[in-house]
């Protein structure tokens, strides 16, 4: 019989039998920061400009830098904020410099005990109020008396869950400081947020814009080749395999970050499969994974309720009915909540729904008038049988539930 460890010899021999493809995998990371950032060489210069009074004492101008995910916005604002660091210890200048991702911090409580933490504060994790935080951090950044610089980075989503209090508060702070003064750098992903605030606070913290626009095919692919060089071994990545690379992101609102998660993919097929080449197939390959891996994660995390008009869907089309209205994906998810012992929802939440599960990709839902009869949805799975059964391989219910045949199609004359 062969041990499990001599399976592992095997795999880990062919391994290392096999062609080196990756000379540095963690450039390749999304919080990897490159030293040359192609093609932002006018926000990198801007954004210096806006900040370098600090260097000389004076509070620099707030600043509003917005674009679409993947247009370099994170890694300009830390590569230029890590120079500023660097040259105000040569010139003895007193900046503090603090980085809050918003979306990961998630609380207003939670950001103003970061911007804390960067000044040497303790702030216990819970249990003041946000008024008293904030009340706190005003306090020791006027006795350190410094130059601070806070970026709140994904501050769309901020602004969104919690409201811009926080912001009103940090816009008009500085009203406040004897000693000491701050400015702010907000970047948000969302180009529309700016209709989100309240009109004070965007004409306060907008002192200065840089919009990133998306990258176009030729800039991401030379963005592509810089990274290659710390990544890859010579010659590993094909011509082939860069042009479409760079296509396929360009053709995704130019998300840089598409571009490399792409490249990283594609080297991990190539290194599996042995072959020394990331060629297109590789590629386009990994670009299905990607949308594999990314509907697998939908589907297992959508709730009870919405798996279970999935699975009536997934019958519907099983019976040979290929598009449902809302009425008979209704019909049948009834017909499921009862055979699990589930009380229903009401039919307009269930048509609330179909119309969640329509935006993440899943189902596709179109209005149709029915004339006199008002209006309903014509639905159709966005999706293959087998991706459902995947995602639902280990949730006993779903898995069974497949398999069902409904009464209610049984007498469904096809459409
Ligand atoms: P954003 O914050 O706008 O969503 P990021 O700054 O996180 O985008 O960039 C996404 C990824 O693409 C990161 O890994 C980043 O290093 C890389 N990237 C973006 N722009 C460039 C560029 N001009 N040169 C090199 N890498 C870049
Ligand atoms: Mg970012």
């Amino acid at each position: 019989m062969v041990s499990d460890n001599d399976l592992l010899e095997e795999v880990f021999n062919n391994f290392l039998k096999g062609p080196k493809i990756f000379k540095n995998r963690a450039a390749l990371r999304p919080d990897y920061i490159p030293q040359y950032l192609p093609h932002r060489e006018e926000q990198i210069v801007r954004i210096g400009r806006i900040l370098a009074p600090v260097l000389r004492g004076f509070r620099g101008s707030n600043l509003f830098i917005y674009g679409k995910t993947g247009t370099g916005k994170t890694a300009v604002v830390k590569h230029v904020l890590e120079y500023l660091l660097r040259k105000s210890r040569e010139v003895n200048s007193s900046i503090a410099i603090s980085y809050v991702n918003c979306r990961i911090s998630g609380t207003n409580y939670r950001i103003l005990a970061d911007l804390g933490g960067d000044l040497g504060m303790n702030i216990p994790f819970t249990g003041l109020a946000t008024s008293e935080v904030y009340s706190r951090f005003k306090t020791s950044l006027d006795l350190q008396g410094v130059l601070m610089i806070v970026v709140l980075d994904e501050i769309d989503t901020l602004v969104k869950n919690h409201g811009d209090s926080i912001l009103y508060e940090l816009t008009r702070i500085n009203e406040l400081l004897k000693h000491a003064r701050l400015s702010i750098v907000g970047i948000s992903n969302d180009i529309m947020f700016k209709e989100f605030l309240d009109p004070r606070v965007l004409s306060s913290l907008s002192e200065e814009e840089v919009v990133f626009r998306p990258y176009m095919a030729p800039e991401l692919k030379d963005i592509l080749l810089e990274r290659t060089k710390i990544t890859f071994y010579d010659d590993v990545l094909t011509e082939g395999a860069l042009n479409i690379c760079s296509a396929l992101a360009a053709a995704e609102h130019g998300d840089a970050r598409r571009a490399l998660t792409l490249l990283r993919v594609a080297g991990e097929l190539a290194e599996r499969e042995g072959t020394p080449k990331i060629i297109e197939d590789h590629i386009r390959q990994a670009q299905k994974k990607i949308e594999h891996d990314r509907v697998n994660m939908i589907l297992r995390t959508l709730t009870p309720h919405s798996r279970l008009v999935l699975c009536g869907m997934y019958l519907i089309r099983k019976a040979k009915i290929t598009t449902a209205i809302t009425g008979d994906v209704y019909e049948v998810y009834t017909e499921l909540c009862g055979e699990i012992g589930f009380e229903p929802l009401t039919q307009r939440r269930v048509s609330s729904l179909i119309s969640e599960l329509d935006i993440m990709g899943v189902l596709n839902a179109r209005l149709v008038s029915l004339g006199r009869y008002g209006r309903t949805k014509k639905i159709r799975l966005g999706l293959t049988n087998s991706t459902i059964i995947e995602a639902y391989s280990d949730d006993p219910w779903i898995k069974n539930l497949l398999k069902f045949k409904p009464k209610c199609l049984l007498s469904k004359v096809k459409r």
